[in-house]
C-alpha cells in the first residue's frame, strides 16, 4: 500500500482510530460524511481557494536564502514562507478549512481548545470572518501566561473559557471542549488544531495543510525544474511537517526530516523519537507516558511544540521509517533563531527555530546541487520576550 492512500478505516497501520466515548462517535461520523462530500465540491474549494488566496495572503513564497546557504556551506537552501500568511504562521490554513466546512455543515459555532493562545487565535479569526460564534477553552495557567493571545481572542469577538479543572492546563481544556462537543453536537464544530485527535482530524487536518507541499512541488518545479532532495520541517502535533511531506511520501527520492523539540536535560516533548504506544486524545500513537501510561509533563521552548502527542501518521511513518525524525534542544533552536534572524532579516518562530537548525546540519553535508527545503511555520514576534529571557 502506498503511503498516501492512509488512513484506512480511519488508522494508519496499527495507530489512528477513535477512541472516543460513545456519544461523540455520530459527530465524528458526520463530521466524515460532511468532508467527504464537500471537499470535493467544486464551490466549497472555490471558495476555500479565494479565502486562502485573497484573505490569508497564498501562495506563500518559496524563497532561496542565499545567506542561510553560504553559513551551512552545502545544499542550496529554500525556505517556505508560511510565516508571511494572515495571523502569522501556518494554522491559517487549516482553521480556514475547517471554519468553512463547519459553516457548509449549517453549525453557528466553533469551539476549540488552546495551550498557548495560537490555536486560538487563528480559530477566532476564522470565526470572525466567517461570523461563527467562537468559544475558546484555555486553562488558567495559561490564560495567565498568555495575556496577549486572550486579549487578541477576545478583540477577534471570541469567549475565552477558563478551565479551573486539573492541572489547568492544555490537557484540561481539551477535557472540556469535549464535555461541551457531546452537549452541543446539533450545532458546534470542534476545531482540532493539528493532525491529532480521533478519526477522521487527522486527516482533514492533514488535507487542509497540504496546499504547503503543493506550492513547494510547483514552485520548485518553476525555479529548479525538480523535486527536492530533502524537506524539513519541525513536528509539534504534527501539521505543518505533515502538510510538507505528505505531497511527497510516495516519491522515494525525496528524504523526509521531522524535528521535535529536545528541550533541556529536564525535559523534552519528543514523543516520536522518546515515546510508546497509548492512547491519548482519541488516537492510537506514539506518547510520552509513564509505565503506568500517565501522561509524563512536556518541556520545550517552544510552545507550540510542547505537546505529549503526536498525529497518528507521524507515528507511522516513524514505525516505518519513510520520515526520519530528529530532536533539537532549546539551545540549538535559540541558535537557529539567531543564526537566521542575522543571515536572511527574518525572525522565525522558536518551532521552526529547530528546524533551522537541523537544516542548517543536514545542508552542511549535502552537495552544493542538492536542494533543501524548510518550511518555516510562523514568525517570531510571539516569542520575542522568551527569547530575551533566554539571553539573559
Ligand atoms: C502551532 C505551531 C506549530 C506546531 O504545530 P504543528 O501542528 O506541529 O505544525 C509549529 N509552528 C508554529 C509557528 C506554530 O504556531
Amino acid at each position: 500500500m502506498k503511503f498516501s492512500e492512509y488512513p484506512k478505516a480511519g488508522k494508519y497501520g496499527t495507530f489512528g482510530g477513535s477512541y472516543v466515548p460513545e456519544i461523540l462517535y455520530p459527530a465524528l461520523k458526520e463530521l466524515e460524511e460532511a468532508y467527504e462530500k464537500y471537499s470535493q465540491d467544486r464551490d466549497f474549494k472555490q471558495e476555500l481557494k479565494a479565502y486562502n488566496r485573497d484573505y490569508g495572503g497564498r501562495p506563500s513564497p518559496l524563497y532561496h536564502a542565499k545567506r542561510l546557504t553560504d553559513t551551512a556551506g552545502g545544499g542550496k537552501i529554500y525556505l517556505k514562507r508560511e510565516d508571511l500568511i494572515h495571523g502569522g504562521a501556518h494554522k491559517f490554513n487549516n482553521v480556514m478549512g475547517q471554519a468553512l466546512l463547519a459553516k457548509i455543515m449549517g453549525k453557528e459555532r466553533l469551539i476549540c481548545e488552546t495551550g498557548a493562545g495560537q490555536h486560538g487565535v487563528a480559530t477566532a479569526l476564522a470565526g470572525a470572518v466567517l461570523g461563527l460564534e467562537t468559544e475558546v477553552y484555555m486553562g488558567k495557567v495559561d490564560v495567565e501566561r498568555q495575556k496577549p493571545n486572550v486579549f487578541r481572542m477576545e478583540l477577534l469577538g471570541a469567549e475565552v473559557n477558563v478551565v479551573e479543572t486539573g492541572s489547568r492546563t492544555l490537557k484540561d481544556a481539551i477535557n472540556e471542549a469535549l464535555r461541551d462537543w457531546s452537549a452541543n453536537v446539533a450545532n458546534t464544530h470542534y476545531l482540532i488544531g493539528s493532525v491529532v485527535g480521533p478519526h477522521p482530524y487527522p486527516m482533514i487536518v492533514r488535507d487542509f495543510q497540504k496546499v504547503i507541499g503543493n506550492e513547494i512541488k510547483s514552485q520548485l518545479e518553476e525555479k529548479e525544474r525538480s523535486l527536492p532532495d530533502h524537506l524539513v520541517a519541525c513536528v509539534g502535533g504534527g501539521s505543518n511537517a505533515m502538510g510538507t511531506f505528505y505531497p511527497f511520501v510516495d516519491c522515494e527520492e525525496v528524504t523526509l526530516t521531522g524535528v521535535e523539540a529536545g528541550g533541556t536535560d529536564k525535559g523534552n516533548a519528543a514523543s516520536l523519537t522518546e515515546g510508546t504506544e497509548g492512547v491519548l486524545h482519541g488516537a492510537k500513537s506514539l506518547l510520552l507516558q509513564d509505565e503506568d501510561g500517565q501522561i509524563k509533563e512536556t518541556d520545550s521552548i517552544a510552545a507550540g511544540l510542547d505537546y505529549p502527542g503526536v498525529g497518528p501518521e507521524h507515528a507511522l511513518y516513524q514505525e516505518t521509517g519513510r520520515v526520519q525524525y530528529v530532536k533539537v534542544s532549546d539551545q540549538e533552536a535559540l541558535e537557529g533563531f539567531r543564526v537566521l534572524s542575522e543571515t536572511e532579516g527574518i525572525i522565525p518562530a522558536l518551532e521552526p527555530a529547530h528546524a533551522i537548525s537541523a537544516g542548517l546540519e543536514i545542508a552542511s553535508k549535502m552537495k552544493p546541487r542538492k536542494l533543501l527545503v524548510i518550511t518555516l511555520s510562523g514568525r517570531g514576534d510571539k516569542d520575542l520576550g522568551t527569547v530575551r529571557e533566554a539571553m539573559k
